[in-house]
């Protein structure tokens, strides 16, 4: 058998030195305070829709008192956990940078989640308090129940929810919940500095639910290490002549890391405004564009669909944009084509680019230029800085190991300082998913051909610096960015009395630029029997009124005789994907 030899390939950046990097007793929150563009505490860090700012000086202010009440007042302390389950608004980074500062991990839960849904990560990560946006008071406190959280904190003595609104006002919960800034309030005067850390790549900042490659949603533990290098890396994708003085609308949940990351941490690095969307509605979204004069957006392909096709684009002057930074899923060529050539036939300079990340890695592993230039399109771009890949074969080679099979499609292997730390309470899946070299396995399968390149700006040395992203190994689906983990609707379907196996698959939807979960189905000995038609729908609508938007069944239920597996059990996902395209191609 010949024996494997790695085959690296580097990024394409010059290293960033270590210097630049955390320091000595750095917390991510410090390490924002040196403000590296010396942007004026006046200036808004994050505006509501009607308009009403938040200065740095007010976040940094309001956030500091609160870390202080966190420590003193709620008996928090460097590694506890408080969890954050709102929609976007200008008071979520409130508490993100308060949790920074303290040195407390921000467990971050998609405001889309129902009670049931809330158990695992609420069991799972155990937060010793939750801010809840005002209406999702009764969602959480099911969930708590149901996981076991106590009400009230035993070390504090003082209730464990509390609201983080977005109004004027303080807010007050049906059950008397109370405001997040009454905690302020009681604060006073009295503010912390972010606390020291020993050794920032050992503390989590945050908790981000992915279900990885298999399985059930776990939690990705990132370290203050991994977003304070994520920082110094990140300049690299903001291509183009995008300066400190724009503004980025924030239309993406908050809770997910590509939005976390770019608007929550990088944006007060850089001292970018940003504008923030409570949740996605397209004529908001161009509104907010033409008002604030946006420059920058972090989008997913669903939106370039609407951008491409939608007659609402022609209403409004969106020639500010700079920078549309598409993520979260893949996005095609032409799509990409299609919004860039649009937008820019209609004024200003607009570039699109495509990232690629996932949770686990902090989230930016790679971003480029997605189109225009005929050699690149369709690509991830190329490496951040201080990143390293590695391309590997199903027998476990790595690809372009010998002569003439470069370009070959491998799993993407990455390493650098801002793989994730773990899976919390899971050292079983961080072993898999993370081997004793430290190269983490993402799941995907990618290309990166030596020559795919002819412009001589981007041809790479050696082995290709473009990566394609051409499949996906593991079982995970992106319905509009969104994670849907199969292995979650497999046993919510199988707690259904009239099915007794079940499967399901993402099946690509081209007018909608996302993945959609199908689901198969074997009827259990104890259905009633009857049209499979019927079953298949009614098990669809038990579903879909059991889970999160984004989780339904949105490309169909369809019953079987059998769900095929491999001989240890496994499902053959291929196999049903095989099928599904086999239909579609028949269909022409
Ligand atoms: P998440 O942890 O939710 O960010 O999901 C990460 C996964 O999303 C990756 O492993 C990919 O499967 C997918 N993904 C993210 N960005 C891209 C991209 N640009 N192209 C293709 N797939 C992507």
């Amino acid at each position: 058998m010949p024996s494997n030899k790695a085959q690296i390939i580097p990024s394409p950046h010059p290293p960033i030195p270590a210097s630049q990097g955390p320091q000595a007793g750095d917390n991510l929150a410090s390490f924002l305070l040196r403000n590296p563009n010396n942007v004026p505490s006046t200036k808004p860090a994050y505006i509501r829709l009607d308009g009403h700012a938040l200065t740095r000086g007010d976040l940094f202010s309001l956030s500091s008192r609160l870390a202080w009440a966190l420590r003193s007042l709620l008996k928090l302390e460097v590694g506890s956990r408080v969890a954050i389950f709102s929609p976007n608004s200008t008071w979520y980074p409130v508490a993100v940078h308060a949790n920074l500062s303290a040195g407390v991990t921000s467990v971050t839960l998609s405001p889309a989640y129902g009670a049931e849904e809330l158990v695992h990560p609420l069991w799972d990560s155990k937060p010793e308090y939750i801010f809840v946006a005002p209406g999702l008071e009764g969602v959480v406190r099911e969930g708590m129940k149901r996981a076991g959280l106590p009400t009230t904190h035993p070390g504090s003595g003082r209730p464990t929810l509390y609201l983080l609104s977005d109004s004027d006002a303080h807010s007050t919960g049906p059950n008397g919940e109370l405001d997040v800034r009454t905690l302020i309030d009681e604060a006073g005067s009295n503010t912390l500095a972010p606390i020291p850390l020993e050794d920032a790549s050992q503390v989590d900042s945050f908790i981000c639910y992915s279900s990885g490659t298999s399985g059930k949603p776990k939690g990705v533990q990132l370290s203050h290490a991994n977003h304070i290098w994520m920082a110094v890396q990140m300049p690299l994708a903001r291509f183009g002549d995008y300066q400190h003085e724009d503004t980025a609308l924030a239309v993406l949940p908050f809770q997910h890391i590509f939005a976390l990351f770019h608007l929550i941490i990088a944006d007060i690095w850089y001292g970018v405004t940003v504008v923030v969307l409570p949740r996605f509605d397209f004529t908001q979204f161009l509104a907010a564009i033409q008002r604030y004069r946006i420059a920058r957006i972090e989008i997913v392909p669903p939106i370039c669909v609407l951008l491409a096709k939608s007659p609402l684009v022609e209403e409004y002057d969106l020639s500010s944009l700079k920078i549309l930074l598409c993520g979260a899923a893949p996005l095609s060529a032409e799509l990409g084509d299609a919004v860039e050539r649009r937008l820019r036939a209609r004024g200003g300079d607009v570039r699109l680019c495509q990232g690629y990340g996932l949770s686990e890695t902090a989230p930016s592993v790679s971003a480029g230029r997605a189109a225009l230039y005929r050699e690149i399109k369709g690509s991830i771009g190329t490496l951040f800085p201080n990143l390293e890949a590695r391309l590997v074969d199903e027998s476990g080679m790595d690809v372009g190991h010998e002569q003439g099979t470069q370009g070959k499609p491998g799993e993407l292997w990455v390493r650098g300082p801002t793989i994730m730390r773990g899976y919390l309470n899971r050292p079983d899946a961080t072993r898999e998913a993370i081997d004793e070299d430290g190269w983490f396995k993402t799941g995907d399968v990618a290309i990166a051909p030596e020559s795919g390149v002819s412009d001589p700006k981007f041809k790479g040395k050696g082995h290709g610096e473009h990566f394609w992203i051409v499949d996906r190994l593991k079982e995970l689906i992106k319905y509009k960015g969104f994670q849907v983990a199969p292995a979650e609707l497999e046993a919510l379907l199988l707690s259904h009395p009239s099915v007794g196996d079940a499967a399901v698959i993402g099946i690509h939807s081209e007018a909608e630029a996302t993945e959609l979960p199908l689901a198969f189905i074997v009827p259990s000995p104890s259905w009633s029997g009857g049209d499979e038609q019927t079953l298949a729908d009614e098990v669809r609508k038990w579903v879909d009124g059991r889970v999160a938007g984004h989780k339904r069944l949105r490309g169909g239920v369809r019953v079987r005789k059998v769900i095929p597996v491999s001989p240890s059990g496994k499902i053959l996902r291929r196999v049903l994907r095989d099928e599904i395209a086999q239909e579609t191609t028949a269909k022409g």
